[in-house]
């Protein structure tokens, strides 16, 4: 049966097998790179409902997904996101039910995530200094969050990952520092370049740019990295250090293009399907669900008809004008 599965194989023979679903836009923090400070989140009737994402992600997983990422937003603020993330982790051929999350619910949440089936975590973390970390997220607590991280290491997740973004004068001189704090957890740590989604004026995102490789030759300095060939079918590449089992991620949609190798698509909450993180093409999968209500054959057809439409590449410029006008927490990191 599962051979004669159809498979989402778009123009240029990438096969998708990988799907980011927001499950809200909205947050509790304010994170300066992606959200503005006042922010008008969606009306709910605009919002996907827990039903309408679970059979969205039966779709993809009919059609051949094996790995969804949670996202937003904060995915737990969304309410009673646990009842959706039980019924996913029982999806048949579904084989890494993912999350990346804020922390801050985290020590409630991290043993229920894992007796459901969540596996990997992805936490961000982009300062372990209260004052920097307020400054960033504008109204998030260090603590909280470094709590959320221990309760996810207890919890016994077979990998938690640490992201940050690093801003020029803002925390670029705690990159050792958070390597060093992945070290001491024995958890992985994965830097992102910032990207130009939605336009905010706090921050002059051209100046505050920190590339991947800048911060490669400060950690390298002090452990030398060792490439490894894992790849995540996107934009990031790891290395291991020789003393610890941890390793360093660099994501870099900017420098490295990965798109030949992309093997991803995103649902925004809304339900719109967009094919590629730096173009505008998508497809609203919420008027095909709410045309077909509980049916789940016109979604995998559009779906299906979507892929055609998978853009080859992406193309960022901080200098320009941002073209994508939408927000990460739209988009869904
Ligand atoms: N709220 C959750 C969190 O912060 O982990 C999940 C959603 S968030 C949009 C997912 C990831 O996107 C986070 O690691 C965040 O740091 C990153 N992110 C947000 N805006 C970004 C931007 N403009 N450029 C690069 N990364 C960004
Ligand atoms: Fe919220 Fe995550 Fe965006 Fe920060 S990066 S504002 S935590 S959605």
């Amino acid at each position: 049966m599962s051979n004669t599965k159809p498979k989402l194989i778009d123009r240029f023979n990438r096969q998708v097998t990988y799907v980011r679903l927001s499950v809200t836009d909205r947050c509790d923090f304010r994170c300066v790179y992606c959200m503005a400070e006042e922010m008008t989140f969606l009306p709910r009737s605009q919002v996907l409902s827990l039903e309408e994402l679970e059979l969205v992600a039966r779709a993809f997983v009919e059609l051949g997904v094996s790995k969804i990422r949670l996202t937003g937003g904060e995915p737990l603020v969304r309410h009673d996101v646990m009842s959706l993330i039980k019924n996913l982790g029982q999806l048949d051929g579904l084989t890494d039910l993912t999350l990346t999350s804020n922390g801050s619910q985290l020590t409630q949440y991290a043993q229920p995530l894992h007796d459901y089936g969540v596996r990997r975590i992805n936490i961000s973390l982009d300062s372990l200094q209260a004052d920097k970390f307020k400054n960033i997220t504008r109204t998030g607590d260090l603590n909280k969050v470094l709590a959320g991280i221990d309760a996810a290491i207890a919890a016994d997740f077979s990998k938690v990952k640490i992201n940050a973004v690093i801003l020029k004068g803002r925390n670029d001189d705690e990159i050792l520092d958070l390597v060093n704090y992945a070290r001491d957890k024995k958890i992985d740590i994965a830097f992102i370049e910032e990207m130009p989604l939605g336009l905010i004026d706090e921050h002059d995102r051209a100046l505050s740019f920190c590339s991947s490789d800048e911060i490669r030759d400060i950690v390298s300095q002090h452990y030398p990295l060792t490439a490894t060939d894992e790849t995540t079918g996107g934009p990031a590449s790891y290395y291991s250090m020789a003393d610890s089992p941890s390793r360093v991620g660099f994501i870099s949609p900017h420098s490295h293009n990965f798109c030949h190798l992309c093997n991803r698509v995103r649902v925004t909450v809304e339900g719109r399907l967009l094919l590629c993180l730096g173009n505008e093409h998508s497809v609203d999968l919420r008027e095909v669900l709410r045309n077909h209500p509980g049916e789940l054959e016109p979604v995998k057809q559009a779906i299906i008809d979507a892929i055609e439409i998978k853009p080859e590449r992406h193309y960022f410029d901080l200098n320009d004008e941002p073209q994508i006008v939408r927000f990460m927490n739209m988009t869904g990191g």
